[in-house]
């Protein structure tokens, strides 16, 4: 049997990132036009993800995404041609409108759990070097894009050989920020 394709730039085998590593920029896949944005840091808590929500490349069952902060992310050229997905999601994903490429997501509710944090696609640079991808996040839902379930554990022990675990929501470091988050607005929270 082939081998289970996960996402074109983990598939051969996840290649680490440079430590020391300062940031890049992105283009869209516009041959005339592109837009750029500039991320002038590493890229943090890097993952495959396999909701259907995130930009991805044709054929692959999951995209690639990670976060920097706001402040280090910038439009850099042809900014008018981006637009925003769905002003409704939590996550505002600016899109170009040429080529359909998810360029940056932002969160401007500043109570989301995550605010302060853009989501982007290291695979839109040229330059190697960010951090690798670590987990796999939102496994079980590459059923709703159409994947067949009888096949998931394929995918999961594939997943698995490459060392990104596979969680059905987010990875566990970040599901405890999101429950420190919700103990704090709730006054549950403590500290040891
Ligand atoms: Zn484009
Ligand atoms: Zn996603």
């Amino acid at each position: 049997m082939a081998t289970t394709k996960i996402h074109p730039l983990v598939d051969n085998g996840v290649k680490h990132g440079t430590p020391g590593f300062t940031g890049g920029t992105l283009t869209c896949k516009c041959t005339r036009d592109p837009v750029t944005v500039r991320i002038a840091s590493n890229v943090a808590f890097n993952h495959v993800c396999g909701c259907s929500k995130c930009w991805k490349p044709a054929g692959a069952l999951f995209s690639l995404v990670g976060v920097a902060g706001r402040d280090k992310v910038t439009v850099t050229a042809n900014a008018n041609k981006l637009k925003v997905v769905d002003e409704k999601a939590p996550i505002q994903r600016h899109a170009c409108t040429g080529c359909g490429v998810h360029m940056y997501g932002r969160i401007e509710n500043k109570d989301h759990p995550f605010y302060g944090f853009d989501f982007f696609h290291v695979e839109l640079s040229k330059e190697p070097g960010w951090e690798e991808p670590k987990f796999a996040a939102f496994v079980s839902s590459i059923i709703e894009s159409g994947f067949p379930p009888k096949r998931m554990g394929e995918v999961r022990a594939r997943l698995k050989e490459l060392k990104l675990d596979p969680y059905d929501c987010l990875s566990p470091d970040l599901m405890d920020l999101i429950a420190t988050h919700a103990a704090k607005a709730k006054g549950t929270y403590k500290e040891a």
